[in-house]
């Protein structure tokens, strides 16, 4: 179910540009360049620059266990980031005043944060925002001094989350839909990944929410399009980081991308497809680097038989319970699906036997109640250190082939857990974290690099 302000489809677009497309005065500039040539109404998502949010989330650490020397070592290291972005990127004196003024007004929040932390009951929270605050107006005023008819719509005053961290669509779409009546400007910056939950408090959308800031946005706003401008040429076929010669995809469906995002496709937040996909609205990732590469478009569409990405999300934790009597007595996973859902603790992958159930957290907030709750059920094991490697593509159930073919390719790494069976687009294999690299190395090597991948399967 989506809701969207009083727009038509065609009146607005949606960019995001991540940290390292805004991590420099030089990319700035680039990025101003790609989006003043739009004609069309733009709202444009800012991340804060590169290195920011973690150098705020050093801050909150220091500041929760009392180091205040470390904490205000980590304020200057981030003054001197956005004072050199600054200095490099305004030419009009004025400019250059009004952001350095901003950055002052933040700076000297975030000073207060420290100097009252050991006295208030301290909130990382009101920190981590700091980012997106700064970054946007600064880049404001560059748009400014651009010549850009611009206007800046603060996201605390209508991006909200609901008592179980999901945003609240009706009332974003309602508070946006007011707010952009009032702005007549053509480009509207907005901050990615800052929002309010229902205590009125700031909060966020978790690390690299700023993908589910656009989507959230572009749902809201029935945009033509989502764009997530970002310093790769889109989504390729296997993580660039552990593995060489991956490729970009240039055409992917919802339900692939879905996937691969939520199974640890970096370069997408998690859940940043779900809307776009029930609002049917195309999600376009873009180098903005290279602006003239034709990126990923993910869109609806038939789907191509076979394997199109890998992917592998660390720090998954297995929780194995045995059962005290047989597995398919009457309400046993009931039972245990009840203690997960109790704690508010979603379950990724999970495989049964005769005698006990294996499933998966990335949360373990809760794992000591969790798992002090399934003893009564049966006798518990918990592993943590675990990946979930993910085979995403579309694999019809009649087809043959496919498990030998991933089971040949990884032969010689010890495996936890298989899933398939839950959607014709995915293979999850739950390894220890110290063979992931090798795990989509090799898949990469035996599917792709050996040329086997769409239509062997
Ligand atoms: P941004 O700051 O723009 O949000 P991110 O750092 O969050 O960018 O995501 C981009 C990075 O994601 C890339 O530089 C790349 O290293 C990493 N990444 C991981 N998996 C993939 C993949 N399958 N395709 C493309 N990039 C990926
Ligand atoms: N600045 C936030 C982060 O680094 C959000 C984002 O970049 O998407 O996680
Ligand atoms: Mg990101």
């Amino acid at each position: 179910m989506y809701f969207i302000c009083n727009m038509t489809k065609g009146d607005i677009q949606v960019l995001k540009f991540g940290g390292t497309s805004i991590g420099s005065a030089e990319a700035i500039r680039n990025t101003t360049e790609i989006i003043s040539k739009s004609t069309q109404r733009t709202i444009i998502i800012f991340s804060a620059f590169s290195g920011v949010t973690n150098l705020l989330s050093d801050i909150s650490s220091f500041l929760l266990i009392g180091n205040i020397q470390k904490a205000n070592r980590a304020l200057e290291a981030l003054i001197a980031r956005h004072t050199n972005i600054i200095q490099d990127l305004f030419l009009n004196v004025g400019y250059k005043k009004q952001a350095t003024q901003i950055l002052h007004r933040y700076l000297s929040i975030l000073q207060e944060q420290i100097n009252m932390a050991l006295l208030v009951d301290y909130d990382p929270k009101q920190t981590l925002a700091l980012g997106e605050l700064i970054s946007s107006e600064i880049i404001s005023f560059y748009f400014k001094e651009q010549d850009l008819n611009v206007a800046i719509i603060n996201a605390l005053d209508y991006m909200r989350i609901n008592e179980n961290d999901e945003p609240d669509q009706g009332e974003i779409a309602q508070l946006l839909g007011n707010l952009l009546n009032d702005c007549t400007s053509q480009f509207i910056i907005t901050q990615g990944y800052i929002c309010r939950n229902r205590n009125g408090k700031i909060d966020n959308l978790k690390r690299g929410g700023s993908d589910y800031s656009a989507a959230i946005i572009g749902v809201a706003t029935n945009a033509t399009t989502i764009q997530i401008w970002t310093d790769i040429d889109g989504l390729h076929n296997n993580d660039p980081r552990f593995v060489d010669h991956t490729t970009p995809i240039t055409s992917l469906s919802f339900e692939e991308a879905a996937e691969l995002a939520y199974f640890g496709a970096k370069v997408l937040h998690p859940q940043s497809i779900l809307p776009a996909k029930e609002a049917n609205i195309p999600v376009h990732l873009k180098n903005t680097f290279q602006p003239s590469k034709p990126g990923t478009l993910i869109k609806k569409q038939n789907f191509t038989e076979g394997i199109r990405a890998i992917a592998a999300k660390d720090g998954i934790t297995s929780i194995k319970i045995k059962s005290y009597r047989m597995l398919m007595s009457f309400g046993f996973l009931k039972n245990v699906f009840e203690v997960f859902d109790q704690h508010k603790t979603s379950i990724d992958v999970i495989t049964t036997s005769e005698v006990g159930v294996s499933l998966t957290i990335d949360d373990t907030q809760n794992i000591e109640k969790i798992v002090d709750q399934l003893s009564a059920f049966g006798e518990v094991t918990v592993e943590d250190q675990l990946s979930i490697v993910c085979i995403v593509g579309y694999f019809p159930s009649d087809q043959s082939g496919l498990g030998a073919k991933i089971m040949t390719a990884i032969k010689d790494i010890p495996i936890r857990m298989i899933s398939f069976g839950g959607s014709l687009h995915n293979v999850s294999l739950i390894v220890k974290s110290v063979h992931k690299i090798d795990a989509l190395n090799q898949l990469h090597s035996q599917v792709f690099d050996k040329n086997l991948s769409l239509l062997s399967v």
